[in-house]
C-alpha cells in the first residue's frame, strides 16, 4: 500500500516521504522518528510507523507488534540523546478527547526534565 496514495494530505506521511522536511532521527522500512516542532520537553522526539495508521484505536490487532518496534527505537533514541538514565515518558494520544491532532499514529518521547504525573 502507498501511504502517499491513501492519505495524500497527512503531514507525517509528507515527512516520511522526504516531502515535507524534518531531521530525521532514525528510519528504516517500519520506523521513523524527528523532533516534535513544538517541543514540550528539551528531548522531544516522534516515532512513528512508515506504514500510514490513523490512531491506536484505528490499529488492526496483525500491526500491533509495530508498536514494539517503534518502543525498540524510542529506547534505542533515548540512549542516544542521553536520557535513558534521567527517564523518559513515552505517549500515545489517540483521539480526540486524549489530544491526538495528527491522525498518523505517533509515539511521543520526552524527557530531559522532570515531568510531573498527568501533565
Ligand atoms: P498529537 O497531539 O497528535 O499527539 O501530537 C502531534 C505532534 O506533532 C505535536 O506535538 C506537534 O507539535 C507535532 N507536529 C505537528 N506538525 C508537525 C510538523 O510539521 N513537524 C514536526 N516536526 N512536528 C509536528
Ligand atoms: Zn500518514
Amino acid at each position: 500500500m502507498n501511504p502517499e496514495k491513501s492519505k495524500p494530505d497527512c503531514i507525517f506521511c509528507r515527512i516520511a516521504s522526504g516531502e515535507i522536511p524534518a531531521k530525521i532521527l532514525y528510519k528504516d522500512d517500519e520506523v521513523f522518528a524527528f523532533p516534535d516542532i513544538n517541543p514540550l520537553t528539551p528531548v522531544h522526539i516522534l516515532v512513528l510507523p512508515v506504514k500510514h495508521i490513523a490512531s491506536l484505536a484505528e490499529m488492526k490487532d496483525n500491526e500491533t507488534p509495530l508498536v514494539g518496534k517503534m518502543v525498540k527505537v524510542a529506547n534505542r533514541l533515548a540512549r542516544e540523546q542521553g536520557i535513558a538514565k534521567s527517564g523518559y515518558r513515552l505517549t500515545i494520544n489517540s483521539g480526540a478527547d486524549a489530544g491526538q491532532l495528527v491522525p498518523h499514529l505517533h509515539i511521543h518521547l520526552m524527557g530531559g526534565r522532570r515531568l510531573d504525573w498527568k501533565h
